[in-house]
């Protein structure tokens, strides 16, 4: 099956991350919209949860449906108690704090129950991000277990596969420089996107000087830091490096923090309201 040989592909990405002080994000989520959290809080302020904002959009109507069934159970004006959800790998748990002052006949906790049990069960059907009734379990992470659609299986895969590949190749970049680190060094070498290549070329070019001029074990990158978007490496030199030398790995720093300067103000002003 595809999603197992991707599984296999994280891992090994993940290992060979780790291994490298590179930073791994796996996501392929998709939260709730804003505009469904507020439905619901609407249609129920009494009952509404916070953990309900935390429910994939998808699951939105089944979300409503427990609400409006565990609402019916009150008596009157009386609420039958607070819930919180929880989303696991098996399905959507309600967790019930029943209001005590009412009367739970066994009738009523039958139908909490069964509430309880449709809304845990039903979830699995349901794509997590477009709310089609088609879906079925996709396990896409280490732990995560996915209910998505044909179509968003696709789509959730083929993004977990583009990390998968970026990771990858960071990976081989790390592996492509590692003169320039110390053994063990915990440089991390993950910045901000509009960094990578500024970082990249810099680290490319230091790693020539390095090698055309027998440098290796002399030179060692000793910090890459990122302060308001803006990329910021330091070196330690030998004592046997010449002056030359010096002044040209340097410029190369020099160059990388202006470029570096000019594309986070460039990133700062068109990023606003564009996190997605
Ligand atoms: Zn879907």
């Amino acid at each position: 099956m595809r999603s197992e040989g991707l599984i296999e592909a994280q891992r090994k990405a993940m290992q060979a991350a780790s291994q490298l002080n590179l930073k791994v994000e796996t996501e392929v989520n998709a939260a709730m919209k804003p505009e469904n959290v507020e439905r619901i809080r609407a249609a129920h302020p009494d009952l509404y949860d916070p953990s309900i904002a935390s429910l994939p959009d998808g699951w939105t109507e089944a979300v409503k449906v427990f609400l409006e069934e565990f609402e019916a159970l009150g008596e009157g004006m009386m609420s039958p108690g607070d819930v919180s959800f929880e989303r696991t790998n098996s399905g959507l748990k309600a967790h019930i704090f029943a209001n005590p002052e009412m009367k739970w006949t066994p009738r009523k906790s039958w139908e909490l129950l069964k509430w309880q049990r449709v809304l845990y069960k039903s979830v699995r059907d349901v794509c997590e991000w477009c709310g089609k009734l088609d879906a079925q379990p996709v396990q896409l992470g280490e732990r995560v277990t996915f209910f998505l659609c044909q179509q968003h299986r696709t789509s959730a895969e083929e993004k977990l596969t583009a990390q998968v590949q970026a990771f990858d190749a960071r990976v081989r970049f790390r592996e492509e420089v590692s003169v320039l680190f110390q053994e063990r060094s915990t440089v991390w070498l993950n910045v901000s996107d509009h960094n990578t290549p500024i970082l990249r070329k810099a680290l490319t070019d230091i790693k020539k000087i390095v090698v055309d001029r027998d440098l290796i074990g002399k030179i060692y990158v000793t910090k890459i830091t990122e302060s308001e978007g803006q990329l910021f490496l330091s070196v330690r030199y030998d004592q046997a490096v010449d002056m030359a030398s010096r002044l040209d790995v340097d410029d190369i720093i020099h160059h990388a923090q202006r470029l570096s300067d000019e594309a986070s103000l460039k990133a700062n002003r068109g990023g606003h309201g564009d996190d997605a």
